[in-house]
């Protein structure tokens, strides 16, 4: 915290006058060349280190970039910076997924959902659902998400859109189609097709076809099932050649073990869903000696299936037929009808014997550990599933400083992204969430999202999104 700056008198009197006369998110008198500042101030910080909470603490984001954190006693405001009021609030590092799917919004079944959209639009039904996606995922506090399964053109152009900020949504990093090496049915099913999936029969073609995922552009390789040993060897050969990662699905034993020896970069749904029962000691000093990061998302079947017999009325969340709109909504009500009974769900009963196992065997094993939750997948709404997941992971244990740090801090390096995202202190890019309470005592908290910030720009304040209007009339044009 070396480059905090000292705080002069004048500068905390900027402060609560702008407080005071509701000046925040007004644009002060435009000048040429100011740089455009933006503070939050007055809340509890939360850095996403594993250290205690800031009080009353305050940040300053330049540009695009974070120049000052700390208690707001110690950070110099300067007169001409756009200030938002924490005050009672909590503000943390904006959260970040790492194992989204924008094709998909929580609808019950592949097998209808994909024909829906081909009904339905086809490509442009597509690209309006990758966009709800996107947005739902920024107005829930995640600034940064990892898609690990769409159609090529559509996934490089909405990564690309929300850059040049013609779409509004979370930073999204893409794998396009996924690399699955698949027999019979679901070589060609609903989910392969649906999902874009590549399909490969020997590591060469592996190899080939991840080389031209890389030439295209990606940002990443997503492993899906069915690969043998050399397929991954050949994916993460290639992958790496192009300075990727490779993403794994992996479920069973033998394949987690096969991912981890050929070098896959972060290990996908390992001992989640409880599909096995816990690994065997062996593997789980293997991984966590390797230092290779997991992401169970323990969520998405084995909570999302209780929690929603518990409270049903959690598919007609108000939120949902607002970001779906009446046509999407209506198709994805009637798919929920008899949500029970939905083949993806069909093993969750034995999933929930393993879940505790599962997911405590990295709890406490000292994994490296990320946060991700398959969003978008049967009743996993993306507007939620990240703190679902936290959720479940404080459920089992994990101290919610961990848990925070995990979806902030760690799956920013598990991303590669390190030094710009994940946590709050100077030289990071300016992705803060702030939500109404203390999620150290209440993790639920998380569902609480009142303000957005990401690069600097607010995208939501007071609970509401703020329009491109407001956006360019605040010091902080894209
Ligand atoms: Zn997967
Ligand atoms: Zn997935």
């Amino acid at each position: 915290m070396s480059s905090i700056r000292r705080q002069s008198t004048w500068a905390s009197r900027t402060v609560i006058a702008a407080v005071l006369f509701g000046t925040m998110l007004q644009a002060p008198a435009p000048r040429a060349q100011a740089p455009k500042r933006l503070a939050l101030v007055g809340g509890m910080l939360l850095t996403g280190y594993e250290i205690p909470p800031i009080h009353h603490a305050a940040i300053l984001i330049e540009g695009t970039r974070i120049v000052a954190a700390g208690p707001a006693s110690e950070i110099k405001i300067p007169p001409d910076t756009t200030v938002i009021d924490t005050s009672g609030r909590t503000m943390l590092p904006g959260l970040i997924e790492t194992h989204a799917h924008l094709i998909v919004l929580g609808h019950g079944s592949y097998e209808t959902w994909f024909p829906w959209i081909a009904a339905h639009g086809g490509a442009g039904m597509l690209t309006r659902v990758m966009e709800i996606s996107a947005r739902q995922l920024l107005m829930a506090g995640v600034t940064t998400a990892i898609d690990l399964g769409a159609p090529l053109a559509e996934s490089l152009s909405i990564r690309d859109r929300i850059n040049k900020g013609e779409v509004v949504g979370s930073r999204v990093f893409v794998s396009g189609p996924w690399i699955s090496h698949l027999a019979g049915a679901a070589a060609t099913g609903a989910m392969q097709v649906g999902f874009g999936g590549i399909n490969i029969s020997t590591p060469e073609e592996a190899a080939r076809e991840t080389e031209r995922l890389a030439n295209a552009g990606v940002d990443h390789i997503k492993a899906h099932a069915g690969l043998t040993f050399e397929d991954y060897k050949a994916i993460v050969g290639a992958a790496h050649k192009h300075g990727i990662k490779v993403y794994a699905h992996v479920y069973a034993e033998p394949d987690v073990k096969h991912a981890l020896d050929a070098g896959v970069d972060v290990l996908q749904h390992v001992g989640s869903a409880g599909t096995a029962p816990p690994y065997s000691r062996e593997l789980i000093t293997e991984i966590v000696n390797a230092g290779r990061p997991v992401v169970v998302t323990a969520a998405h079947r084995s909570w999302v299936y209780p929690d929603t017999a518990a409270f049903p009325e959690r598919l007609q969340d108000p939120g949902l037929k607002k970001a779906f709109g009446p046509d999407i909504y209506a198709e994805v009500q009637d798919s929920l009808k008899n949500w029970w009974t939905l083949s993806y769900f069909q093993r969750t009963d034995r999933e929930m014997l393993y879940r505790e196992a599962g997911v405590k065997q990295f709890i406490d094993s000292g994994a490296v550990m990320g946060m991700g939750t398959d969003s978008g997948t049967p009743m996993n709404f993306h507007s939620e599933a990240l703190w679902r997941e936290i959720k479940a992971h404080v459920d089992l244990g994990m101290t919610p400083t961990r848990a925070i740090g995990a979806a902030t801090r760690v799956n920013a390096q598990i991303i590669g992204k390190g030094r710009d995202l994940g946590t709050i202190e100077p030289g990071k890019l300016g992705d803060v969430i702030v939500v109404d309470g203390n999620p150290l005592f209440d993790i639920v908290t998380l569902s609480r999202v009142v303000t957005v910030v990401k690069g600097g720009v607010v995208w939501k304040q007071d609970g509401v999104f703020v329009d491109a209007a407001k956006r360019r009339g605040s010091n902080h044009a894209f």
